[in-house]
């Protein structure tokens, strides 16, 4: 039987971030109904298409971990879960320790919701939290404030979820050293299980993109690395494991979803702009909000070729347990001599290390992996 993961996305948001550029959109509620109802029917039909290729039950996928992300899904009233959860046990086997975790931005938290989420067996919360600086959070256009964030983990935490993940961004405008180290302090004295931490990165066609068209205007690469190196400093001296580039988890916490996806196992995606990767193929829905809740079942197919050895060695260099020397061999243009000087230079740089014939980035190796991998290959 093989396992794998669902991401179900939740388009809608109180307002739109001037940064964000992920599917999804404010002031879009009259939709929610309507946008479940062809979340639900998307769900049935390819499921009906994919089971076709399941001789029996006992070959249905057995679900590891589901993740309900967005846009805002703690705007959404418990039962639309409820809905959505139903009709996936109809084609997947959940297994019974099934990691179900829910996105939340502060100032949504309602308690209702939240022992609704609770009795359905979402069993992670992920918090938007971004800063604990009030100035960030307006410079970044945020609508909720500290405060909102702190009633939020009151809430999850009164509701029984002790598994909770704060997301947080670095490297804004404005952000000191000082600011920074005082966010972290702050979010050590929450008792998270998992810290998820961004650089905030300008996306094309956002507004942060014509507010910050001087790059001048933003931190330096240098000053982004600094503020970088200091979080995994303090999240490791309280005992936070750093098993991603960007995430951080008490032992045991590491997000199971995070890891399916940067292992290259089976993903089933549904909901807008909502991209899978089943079979050695990728697909994604429409991006259109619209056009998805018309028709839900229009895929497109990515189809560019993907070298499987490349694929991993991409994935897996993000992950603190590394990847086999051996693979590089088998994608690099350059020579093994090569690659063995190349390696030696980059571990005395401090960027990797080379153990058990696997290559590890360091710290300050993974702020740069992109860049670390095109060396290497
Ligand atoms: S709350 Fe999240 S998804 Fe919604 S607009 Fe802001 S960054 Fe984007």
């Amino acid at each position: 039987m093989s396992t794998s993961s669902i991401y179900i996305h939740i388009p809608f948001c109180k307002t739109k971030c001037p940064y964000c550029d992920f599917a999804s959109w404010a002031n879009k509620e009259n939709l929610i109904d309507r946008y479940c109802s062809a979340l639900i029917s998307e769900i049935g039909s390819k499921c009906e298409v994919y089971n076709t290729y399941l001789s029996s039950k006992d070959n249905q996928p057995s679900i590891e971990t589901i993740f309900i992300g967005g846009g805002t899904p703690s705007l959404l009233h418990p039962n639309y879960y409820e809905r959505i959860l139903n009709e996936l046990k109809k084609y997947f086997t959940i297994a019974n320790d099934c990691e179900i975790t829910l996105e939340l931005n502060p100032g949504t938290a309602k308690k209702e919701y939240l022992s609704g989420y609770k009795s359905l067996g979402i069993n992670r919360i992920s918090i938007g939290a971004q800063s604990f600086n009030e100035t960030i959070l307006e410079i970044l256009g945020r609508k909720h404030t500290v405060s909102e964030t702190y009633e939020a983990i009151e809430l999850i935490k009164e509701c029984g979820f002790t598994n909770f993940n704060l997301d947080l961004i670095y490297a804004v405008p404005g952000m000191t050293k000082e600011i920074w180290l005082s966010t972290i302090n702050t979010v050590l004295r929450l008792e998270s299980t998992h810290i998820s931490a961004y650089s905030l990165t300008i996306e094309p066609n956002t507004p942060f993109e014509y507010i910050y068209k001087d790059p001048k205007q933003l931190p330096s690469d240098d000053n982004s690395c600094d503020l970088y190196l200091e979080l995994c400093t303090q999240l490791k001296n309280k005992d936070f494991n750093h098993y991603e580039v960007s995430n951080f988890a008490k032992n045991g916490f590491e997000s199971k979803h995070n890891l399916n996806y940067w292992c290259g196992n089976t993903f089933y995606a549904f909901g807008v702009n909502a991209y899978r990767y089943l079979n050695g193929l990728r697909t994604s829905n429409t991006k259109e909000l619209e056009a998805y809740i018309a028709n839900p079942n229009i895929e497109t197919i990515h189809d560019y070729p993907i070298d499987y050895n490349f694929e991993k060695i991409m994935l897996n260099s993000r992950l603190n347990q590394g990847f086999d020397i051996n693979l590089l061999n088998t994608i690099s243009k350059k020579s093994s001599l090569e690659i063995t000087q190349t390696i030696k230079d980059l571990s005395n740089l401090g960027y990797l290390e080379l153990l058990d014939n696997k290559i590890h980035l360091t710290d300050r190796g993974m702020f740069v992996n992109n860049e670390i991998l095109l060396k290497l290959i």
